[in-house]
């Protein structure tokens, strides 16, 4: 794949606003596309095959990884998450910019497989205010929320070694400065 300046990688923890703040820079930049992803979980009320993610079993998540179908994929909070290439590699040859909504151990594939791509680590005001979050969220069971806010140390810990961090105190104010960092 050429041209992985163009390819932007958003990670951070579960509940830190990742998606919210997705939705902001498409609304902002036409110039850019979000990839949609596969996972194992299932759907939560309101969430949409093919637009929010494609919802696999995981004997189908497991025949994608065989045959090699995936940019990057992980196991999170006990589900497969995993980014679809074809997609991906059609979006930047049509010059788009393409963004990756992904945790953290997919991010650090990426960041190996192509270090010319963009990494951005959006990080939460505290960690009360992260768990806070997740609860308001309220689309978590009790014990997935303690698995994502067990995970959110480790995935913290890992911030520095991404190319930017972002602190999310307000969507708006995120959403811009991701923008600049991406045009610049
Ligand atoms: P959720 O279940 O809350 O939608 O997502 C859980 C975590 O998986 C989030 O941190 C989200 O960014 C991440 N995620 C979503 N899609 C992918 C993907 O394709 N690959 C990886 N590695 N993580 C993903």
């Amino acid at each position: 794949m050429k041209n992985l300046k163009r390819l932007i990688i958003l990670t951070g923890p579960s509940g830190v606003g990742k998606g919210t703040v997705v939705k902001e820079i498409l609304d902002k930049d036409k110039n850019i596309c979000l990839s949609v992803s596969a996972t194992t979980r299932n759907p939560r009320k309101g969430e949409k095959e093919g637009e929010n993610y494609y919802f696999l079993s995981e004997e189908n998540f497991k025949e994608m990884i065989n045959k090699n179908l995936f940019l990057e994929w992980a196991k999170f909070a006990g589900n497969y998450y995993g980014t679809p290439l074809s997609f991906v590699k059609d979006k930047i040859e049509d010059g788009f910019i393409v963004l990756l909504e992904i945790e953290v151990e997919g991010a650090k594939q990426i960041k190996d497989k192509f270090p010319d791509s963009l990494s951005i680590f959006i990080l939460p005001p505290s960690k009360g205010e992260l768990e806070r979050r997740i609860r308001n969220r309220g689309t978590e069971k009790e014990e997935a929320i303690n698995r994502r806010l067990s995970r959110s140390t480790y995935e913290i810990a890992s911030s520095d070694e991404f190319d930017f961090k972002v602190t999310n105190r307000d969507v708006d104010e995120t959403a811009e400065r991701i923008i600049k960092i991406i045009r610049s």
